[in-house]
């Protein structure tokens, strides 16, 4: 049987819609054979993504996108195959689960400045424990009528620069490779054309994640253009980085994005599932 790889989702342990049993059966019915659940910042979906996994026979890639600080971007590092309860990756997890408690009550308080009273109490209702993003914030925005959709949340409320942002500094770009280094897993820099930056600071960038002890890239994303899958191609194998497909599935409600909807990783890139 041909294999398919999908490399990058979310579940409800970040700001996915589905539990992480529910994720694992859909990407089965889309004919992913190897799935990496990857929440932000947490692990706290593994253990259930893996008895589903178990029961349908699809292999689970332990997974973890981690918000990581590169001079004065907030970027994302996919660790892959990774021990979750490794003591280094839940340091991590534990510094960053208070990074976003203390955000999330920021980001209220400039809320409720709009008028807009009682969102902390609703997202920490919603996320339990588990991490709150900003999509969390967008879902009760939408939910109390604010906004009409979750993009329109983040157009006025959430965006960079937009009246409930709070700017927050990740864990160092560094410590979150090397976290993942030491946890056993393979440490890929997540969709590198979502960062804007011109081809010099990119280069920067990838000889920077590479130095930390950076393995891979993606290369293959949800939202397919073959030129973007070109150049990313062509920074794979001038820094001699394997290359990553994930989807970054968050919802069925996002029909443009699906599970397992991702084009071949190109011949000439080594794919990362060879390093595990
Ligand atoms: P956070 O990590 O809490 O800053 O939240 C970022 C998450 O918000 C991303 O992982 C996306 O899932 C989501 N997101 C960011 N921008 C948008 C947008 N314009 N529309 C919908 N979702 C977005
Ligand atoms: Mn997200
Ligand atoms: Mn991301
Ligand atoms: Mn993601």
């Amino acid at each position: 049987m041909t294999k398919l790889y999908d490399l990058h989702c979310h579940s409800t342990a970040s700001d996915g819609s589905l539990s992480p049993t529910d994720l694992v059966s859909r990407a089965a019915e889309k004919g992913v054979t190897t799935l990496a659940l990857t929440d932000h910042d947490t692990t706290a979906g593994l253990v259930e993504a893996q008895n589903s996994a178990n029961n349908l026979g699809l292999t689970l890639i332990n997974g973890i996108e981690i918000s990581a600080q590169w001079e004065k971007l907030g970027i994302h590092i996919v660790g892959l195959n990774i021990a979750p309860e490794h003591e280094a990756l839940q340091k991590i997890i534990a510094e960053l689960h208070i990074m976003r408690t203390e955000r999330a009550e920021k980001i209220s308080q400039k809320l409720a400045k709009k008028g807009i009273l009682n969102a902390l109490e609703s997202v920490q209702k919603v996320a339990s424990n588990e991490m709150i993003t900003r999509v969390h914030f967008a879902n009760f925005l939408v939910s109390q009528a604010h906004v009409a959709t979750i993009s329109e949340a983040f157009d006025r409320y959430l965006g960079d620069g937009k009246v409930a942002y709070v700017s927050t500094i990740w864990t160092p770009l560094e410590n979150s490779v090397k976290a993942i280094r030491v946890a056993g897993g393979v440490a890929v820099l997540a969709h590198p054309l979502r960062y804007k930056l011109t081809a010099t600071r990119m280069k920067k960038l990838l000889g920077e994640f590479k130095n930390t002890g950076g393995q891979g890239m993606e290369v293959v994303t949800g939202r397919y253009n073959p030129d973007e899958m070109r150049v990313l191609a062509n920074y794979a194998t001038q820094f001699e980085l394997a290359g990553s497909v994930g989807s970054d599935f968050h919802s069925p409600a996002n029909q443009w994005l699906e599970l397992g909807r991702l084009a071949p990783l190109p011949e000439k890139v080594k794919p990362v599932w060879e390093l595990w």
